[in-house]
């Protein structure tokens, strides 16, 4: 059974907690955004004051193997001064049974970053690229069966399961996963899942209407699920960015050279038919601040969305479309945003990004509940100063991406279930 970590008795006990500590390291291995740790941090500092122990794990990176430069021997300092305790360092997860064994109360333990071993994600390694299919298949029952093992070990060095990584929810791995089974009425969600759950459910399951959704960014293709899930939940669906263009060429517009795909140009129309049926209002952006090339400097000029001029591209939502969303957003009760709505990292095409985190701003100021997850909107509403002005920041990118498509993500189910 789910427990609650406001509930929870921690004394005596010890707590093995799945953190997203994936900060990103420069050259010299110093962290150059601890975002992710600090928000761990409260999680962690409830188990002990609460008079537990903690084995801390995570994952850093991609590393195939184990590699020096992804090792968590890099950030142990950081996560002691962020939690204000002194964390031990166990370089062997295999191996830390003494160390374990001898954490008091008070006390925390950083295992090395799981993904060094291949049984954390579950998928086989080192496969020739030659490979047949029967070899794949062994390899893969083979790097199934050890995983049995390998949970079992990091299960045995406590008595109750958190999982705080929501960055990772989205992944049935070991440590995301699979651990929950060990602890069938000692697992629980750590504050940060606690808060990203509470998020989603805000716009998913309970949104006061009206409810608007603005998805913009690159590609239509990474955001089919998304757009398609999301017809059946909102009233406004604004559509911009790159991936505005798909849909433009879908109702007949000349979109010169912008961004778009051709082959999803059947799926647009049908997300556009289907949004008719359901009474959605799907608002693309009429007016287009277009370039002649792809950079800060090109000569810029605002055409209507529907007919820009060959050999100039679409780069940013002009004030006509802003004005519009503005009204959208301002009359809404509850709101998701993910993607810019033009290519935000160049200041000449960041005015449209920049007014719908103010226009959220605004909203959230007059009780509106909005928020920002996945990928790059959170970049740009983080770096335009507008984070702590909309209701909730998501920290998980793909994962939130994955709630908004309308998955059950493997790290909620397990706890849940
Ligand atoms: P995504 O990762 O799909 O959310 O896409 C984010 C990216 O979309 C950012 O890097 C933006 O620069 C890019 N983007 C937004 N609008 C446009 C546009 N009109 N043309 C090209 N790229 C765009």
């Amino acid at each position: 059974m789910q427990q609650f970590i406001d509930k929870y008795d921690f004394a005596g006990k010890k707590a093995i907690v799945r953190v997203d500590f994936n900060v990103p390291l420069d050259e010299n291995f110093n962290i150059t955004d601890d975002t992710r740790i600090r928000a761990a941090i409260p999680t962690l500092k409830k188990v002990l004051a609460g008079g537990g122990s903690l084995i801390i794990m995570s994952h850093l990176g991609r590393p195939k193997g184990v590699t020096d430069k992804f090792s968590l021997k890099h950030i142990v300092d950081h996560v002691s001064m962020c939690l204000g305790v002194l964390v031990q360092f166990a370089p062997d997860y295999q191996k830390a049974d003494a160390q374990v064994a001898a954490l008091k109360p008070g006390e925390a333990l950083l295992l090395e970053n799981l993904r060094f071993y291949a049984e954390e994600e579950g998928k086989p390694r080192g496969l020739a690229e030659d490979a047949s299919d029967e070899e794949k298949k062994a390899a893969k029952a083979a790097v199934k069966e050890s995983q049995k093992a390998f949970v079992a070990k990091l299960a045995s060095y406590a008595d109750c399961y958190i999982n705080d990584a929501f960055g990772t929810a989205h992944r049935a791995h070991a440590s995301t996963a699979l651990i929950a089974k060990f602890f069938p009425d000692d697992k629980m969600f750590g504050y940060l899942m606690e808060g990203e759950i509470k998020a989603i459910d805000n716009v998913l399951k309970n949104a006061k209407r009206p409810f608007t959704a603005i998805i913009g960014g690159s590609k239509v293709s990474s955001k089919l699920a998304v757009l398609e899930n999301l017809l059946t939940k909102v009233d406004n669906l604004i559509i911009g960015g790159g991936m505005g263009y798909t849909f433009i060429k879908a109702e007949g517009g000349r979109i010169g050279n912008s961004l778009h795909e051709d082959e999803l140009i059947p799926q647009a129309q049908e997300i556009l038919a289907k949004a008719k049926e359901r009474g959605v209002n799907i608002s693309l952006s009429v007016q287009t601040r277009v370039a002649n090339e792809f950079s800060n400097d090109s000569a810029t000029q605002l055409v209507p969305s529907h007919e820009i001029p060959e050999g100039w591209e679409g780069m940013d939502a002009g004030p006509e479309s802003l004005e519009i969303w503005k009204k959208i957003i301002l009359s809404s009760k509850t709101i998701l945003w993910n993607g810019p709505v033009g290519v935000f990292e160049m200041p000449s095409f960041a005015k449209g990004t920049l007014q719908i985190a103010q226009d959220l701003a605004e909203a959230t100021a007059a009780g509106a509940y909005t928020l920002v997850g996945g990928g790059d909107s959170v970049a740009a509403v983080t770096q335009m100063g507008f984070a702590d002005k909309v209701s909730y920041v998501s920290t998980g990118g793909g994962a939130m991406l994955e709630a908004i498509e309308g998955k059950e993500l493997p790290g909620i189910a397990a706890i849940r279930e």
